[in-house]
C-alpha cells in the first residue's frame, strides 16, 4: 500500500495552518467574480479535499468564514486577511493552492478552468483542458 500524500500550508501570519491527507482532488483554476473578490486575484487556484482529510493545526484553529452562497462559505485568516479556501456545507472543502508550503507538485497542476470567460481578455491563463 502506498503512503498517502501529506500537504501542509497556512496563511501569511501563521495563525491558520493545515495538514491535508491525500489524495488531492480536482485541482482547478476559477475566474468567477466570487473567487476574484475573495482572493484579489483575477484567477484563483483551488484543490479539493473532503473535510475529514483536513486538520487545522495553527493557533487560530479553524479559519474565519463568510457565507458566500447557499451552500458554501469563504474561509480566511482573521489576523492577516489571507485567503484560505472555500468550505462547502459538506463534504467538500477547497484550499487555495497559493497557501501550500510546497505548491510545486505535479498532482496540484490545474486540470480545468471554471468561469474562464469572466477574466479580462488580456489575462492569459495556462489551460490544460484546452490543449
Ligand atoms: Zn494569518
Ligand atoms: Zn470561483
Amino acid at each position: 500500500m502506498t503512503k498517502p500524500k501529506i500537504y501542509e500550508g497556512g496563511c501569511l501570519c501563521g495563525h491558520i495552518r493545515f495538514i491535508a491527507t491525500g489524495p488531492a482532488h480536482k485541482p482547478h483554476t476559477c475566474s468567477c467574480r466570487l473567487c476574484q473578490r475573495h482572493s484579489g486575484a483575477l484567477t484563483q487556484m483551488w484543490v479539493e479535499f473532503s473535510q475529514d482529510q483536513v486538520q487545522w493545526t495553527g493557533p487560530g484553529r479553524t479559519p474565519s468564514m463568510w457565507r458566500s452562497s447557499e451552500w458554501s462559505s469563504r474561509a480566511f485568516c482573521s489576523v492577516c486577511g489571507s485567503t484560505i479556501g472555500a468550505i462547502d456545507d459538506k463534504p467538500t472543502l477547497a484550499l487555495a493552492i497559493g497557501i501550500f508550503d510546497s505548491p510545486n507538485r505535479h498532482e496540484l497542476a490545474p486540470q480545468s478552468h471554471s468561469y474562464i470567460s469572466k477574466r479580462p481578455k488580456w489575462w492569459g491563463i495556462h489551460n490544460p483542458s484546452k490543449t
